[in-house]
């Protein structure tokens, strides 16, 4: 029987064939990357085609020291390059034309399946930038997109970054005004959107959504030009016949029909040539800290980073067939989705619906479905799945599959087990992925073929990237301990600024530790150097001295039978400075009830100690979680106060459950 404290040494058999089959190699690796970044990524670099070489002597040019100077990133200066060129034109030339890019499964398992070529996927990207081009959108304009999981996101986005323009994306869960504070944040020019999605068996009508935000643009004093809009509803799905007779709303000469649009466009279009710091594309951040800020990434050294992890920590050969569940609307559809595995000519399936439409086991039948050999997904999922047992996995074939990817929030050990023993049948490598929007890519992460893993621990960095812990006063912890997560030098793949906000960029991440990077999330490394990330900063609990993380107590409570998922913060005491607040969200068909909480005081008591008793444990039906499905602690420290202003919760996916733990905050609290 796993468990958490045993270490899990590679399957021998994914070592034997993998790019990094050892520690040593990775060391190796790992040492020239810092060594010499610029050599190191040199050599990455000759993969991909460069319009104007790099001048190796401008390689990289930094500025990481607020007391220096205004922070500047600067990689590959004086080259240029288009990156839908690489991702699209050099692998069709190197006779990949023919190899299928995106396997399509629509949200219902009977709608019609699509599989996109490289060939074909070039061509509508053509198609789509004369398009743009038509309606006015040249180098440097930001196109908002605001789509379902469709093909036409992906080549909407490739067909952006062809012509120069910068693509904005907002994840199509997002409400009207969420949609509006972005487009009006970058002064967009068009809008790319949908009729609408489909979630299960509810349509989610988009377009109208689109309306209402930019009339509120149009209030705060900017226009956007067009909107293009995809025609999804109807096409695919046997619960269509119910909604198609839903009306689209539409404005004379500012909508346009995508199809209609296409129809007389060529299938070629020049690549605009792009200096290597030109901006690719922004996205705001999830939101669970505060206000979303607007994270520019550039093209060269994006380009590089994104292709490099992709490569290297899924391990992905030619004839895999590799799924990654997230959003695009997220970094990691972005990155993962479309711009890491299409610079490597990958094989990627990319799915509409959700895990629980029409049954609890659609993941498993995808997987088998395609014969998935890499899959990339959240812990949130994993949790909600494990709730339904074993049986609906039993259903499916997985033989298939070698590396499992977990993003997003630290993984629970509980989780992590489940994972590698029902879905990876103790055989595949479980890749627990550190970043964040802001990084661009991994940067901590373990290596299918190489990294001894421990359930819980993001393990090592990744290549180029210089991890350092740091206490309050910004002493280095060396060794053993725990500390704020900091980067010392920049890898190519790192944000570059704040859209129009170069101040905010500084003070949020360079200004408390001079001369480092600050990722905002707290680390502990342990004896053999592997690192654990403990979640937040600001989630950190001090209970009578004890400096202890959430992500601690959260993964003993979720240990219990009982629990689903659990969710800790802190509170203030008169006498232990703060206590523990837990809430706890039970399994299905189980009760909470006294005998539970009991037992999970003793348990917490049991494995961290006497100091961390909880002090309340209150059940929660659900837990306040941004649309990326990580939870929103900030607004569970005020329900454990009793506090209603809660702050901005326009990224919750659900805003009724605050409303409901308030409810449920037991007498005693
Ligand atoms: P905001 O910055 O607006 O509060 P966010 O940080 O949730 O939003 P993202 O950039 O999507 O937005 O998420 C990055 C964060 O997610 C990390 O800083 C970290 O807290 C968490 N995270 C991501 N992957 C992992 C992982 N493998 N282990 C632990 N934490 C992770
Ligand atoms: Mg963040």
């Amino acid at each position: 029987m796993p468990s958490e404290k045993s270490i899990y040494n590679p399957n021998p058999a994914i070592s034997r064939d993998a790019y990094i089959s050892s520690m040593a190699e990775y060391r190796k690796f790992y040492e020239e990357s810092l060594d010499n970044p610029e050599e190191f990524w040199m050599r990455v670099a000759k993969q991909f085609h460069w319009e104007t070489p790099a001048d190796p002597k401008k390689f990289l040019q930094y500025n990481f020291n607020i007391n220096k100077g205004p922070i500047s990133i600067k990689w590959m200066e004086g080259a240029s390059t288009n990156i839908c060129y690489n991702l699209l034109d050099r692998n069709v030339r190197n006779g990949l034309g023919d190899t299928i890019a995106y396997y399509w499964e629509g949200n219902h398992p009977d709608d019609y399946s699509r599989g996109l070529t490289y060939r074909k996927l070039l061509e509508e990207v053509c198609r789509f930038a004369n398009v743009l081009k038509d309606h006015g959108v040249r180098k440097g304009d930001r196109v908002s997109i605001y789509m379902p999981m469709i093909l036409e996101l992906p080549i909407a986005m490739l067909a952006c970054a062809r012509i120069g323009a910068v693509h904005s994306i907002v994840f199509a869960g997002f409400s009207s005004d969420s949609l509006a504070e972005r487009m009006f944040d970058c002064r967009a020019k068009v809008l790319i959107t949908a009729d609408g999605a489909w979630r299960g068996e509810k349509a989610l009508y988009l377009k109208s959504l689109c309306d209402v935000a930019l009339e509120k643009v149009e209030e705060l004093g900017h226009t956007v030009e067009k909107c293009i809009v995809v025609s999804h509803l109807k096409r695919v799905t046997p619960c269509a016949e119910d909604h198609v007779e839903q009306d689209i709303p539409w404005t004379e000469d500012r909508d346009f029909w995508w199809h209609e649009e296409m129809e007389d466009k060529e299938p070629a279009c020049y690549p605009e040539w792009m200096e290597a710091e030109d901006p690719l594309f922004m996205l705001y951040t999830s939101g669970s800290t505060g206000k979303p800020k607007g994270v520019l990434h550039t093209t060269a050294g994006y380009l590089l980073y994104a292709a490099t992890t992709f490569k290297i920590v899924f391990d992905y050969k030619p004839g895999d067939i590799y799924w990654c569940t997230a959003d695009i609307g997220w970094i990691t559809g972005h990155s993962y989705v479309v711009y890491g595995p299409l610079a490597n000519g990958a094989t990627s399936v990319m799915f509409e619906g959700t895990p629980f439409f029409p049954d609890n086991d659609r993941f498993w039948a995808v997987i088998d479905k395609y014969k998935v050999t890499q899959f990339y997904t959240a812990p949130t999922a994993i949790r909600a799945l494990m709730k339904f047992g074993e049986e609906p996995v039993l259903k499916h074939n997985l033989n298939g599959l070698k590396v499992l990817g977990s993003v997003g929030e630290p993984i629970n050990p509980e989780a992590w087990l489940w994972f590698y023993r029902y879905i990876g049948k103790e055989k595949c490598s479980i890749v627990d992925t550190f970043w964040q929007t802001e990084t661009g890519g991994h940067v901590i992460t373990p290596i299918p073929g190489a990294t001894p893993m421990k359930p819980g621990s993001a393990s090592f960095p990744f290549f180029g990237v210089k991890p350092t812990l740091l206490d309050e006063s910004g002493i280095e912890i060396k060794g053993e301990g725990e500390g704020y997560l900091v980067f010392s030098q920049p890898w190519p793949g790192m944000m570059r600024t704040l859209y129009n906000n170069h101040e905010r960029f500084e003070s949020t991440y360079f200004s408390k530790f001079p001369g480092f990077y600050c990722t905002g999330d707290g680390a502990r490394r342990d004896a053999d150097g592997y690192l654990w990330i403990t979640g937040r900063v600001d989630d950190m609990l001090n209970v009578s001295g004890h400096l202890m993380s959430t992500a601690e107590v959260e993964s003993v409570l979720t240990e219990h039978h009982r629990v689903a998922e659990a969710a800790v913060v802190s509170r203030p005491h008169p006498v232990k400075g703060e206590c523990l607040y837990c809430f706890i969200t039970p399994n299905e068909n189980e009760t909470f009830d006294p005998k539970l909480i009991s037992e999970l005081k003793k348990l917490v008591r049991e494995r961290i100690g006497p100091f961390a008793m909880p002090d309340v444990v209150q059940h929660a039906p659900g837990l306040p979680k941004t649309r990326s499905g990580k939870i929103m602690r900030r607004v569970l420290r005020k329900v454990a106060v009793n506090d209603r202003n809660v702050g901005d919760t326009s990224t919750l996916a659900d805003e009724s459950i605050v409303e409901q733990l308030f409810q449920n905050r037991p007498v005693e609290a």
